[in-house]
């Protein structure tokens, strides 16, 4: 049995020196979005001693190509770098970097968007909640590798998981589905809980201010308790057996579970 944290939108690099991953030295992984080009924070989670895997979102690239003269011709270059010049591309990229797994081995597939094919309403997974009728924000690239792979090997893929698109849907509209159980039995996971870091008034934890989207510094070393999301996956022998999302208060060297709402158990399937 091992735990996966998920981390998103974290902006207090010493939350996690306090957190839960000190002490259980978890895996972990961040799917991007560390603040508007904070390389200072990204540097950080680079010299994390955990074992670890991260992936930069769109906000890891916020400011640098409005200063380019060619701002779509810049983000397109990137991509070349890597190889990949349209959707197809990407999906073959991703085709064959998991090809490479060894037979026995389960897959995690760690992006910052989930894929197409999860929904279309506001709050579905992948939902699009800016805009009237929303629409299915999901990433087609990701949406093909992985019925490539599902078609073409015996891979197994118990968990997809990812951020990018906020648990609290804009306009006041109420919250997203964080949790789809596929028709294969895989897992897709948001862990974009936003804010992820808030100010807390009293040992209770009630919430009183919080950062939003496009985070401005945070002190974690403050005089206030504090309370931060996580994202717990617990799997055994390449098997989901519970998925948690919760909040953990942090009062100088003193940390503790305030709110736990598990999202999946692999006895009784998905939480309400
Ligand atoms: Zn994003």
């Amino acid at each position: 049995m091992f735990t996966l944290i998920v981390f998103l939108y974290s902006l207090d690099v010493k939350a996690w020196r306090l957190g839960p991953t000190r002490r259980c030295k978890s895996p972990s992984v961040f799917a991007g979005d560390f603040a508007n080009e904070n390389v200072e924070l990204v540097r950080s989670i680079a010299n994390l001693t955990i074992p670890k895997a991260a992936i930069l979102g769109n906000h890891d690239c916020w400011y640098t190509p409005q200063f380019s003269e060619k701002k779509k011709d810049s983000v397109q270059l990137q991509l070349a770098w890597y190889g990949v010049s349209d959707m197809v591309g990407s999906a073959k990229k991703i085709y064959e970097a998991a090809l490479g797994i060894p037979d026995d081995h389960s897959i995690i597939f760690l992006a910052h968007n989930g894929p197409t094919g999860l929904g279309s309403q506001i709050n579905d997974i992948c939902g699009k909640d800016w805009v009237f009728g929303g629409g299915d924000h999901g990433d087609p690239d990701l949406a093909q590798a992985l019925s490539d792979l599902k078609k073409s090997t015996r891979l197994s893929i118990p968990l997809v998981v990812f951020g990018h698109m906020h648990k609290e849907l804009a306009y006041g509209n109420g919250l997203r589905k964080m949790i789809v159980v596929g028709a294969d039995n895989t897992v897709y996971l948001n862990g974009a809980i936003v804010p992820r870091v808030k100010h807390s008034i009293g040992e209770l934890g009630t919430s009183s201010r919080s950062y939003g989207n496009n985070e401005v510094p945070f002190q974690a070393d403050g005089p206030h308790a504090t309370l931060r999301a996580f994202t717990l996956i617990e799997m055994s022998d390449g098997r989901l057996e519970k998925i948690t999302e919760c909040w953990v208060s942090v009062s100088g060297d003193k940390v503790a579970l305030e709110e736990e709402n598990i999202l999946f158990n692999s006895c009784t399937g998905l939480s309400s």
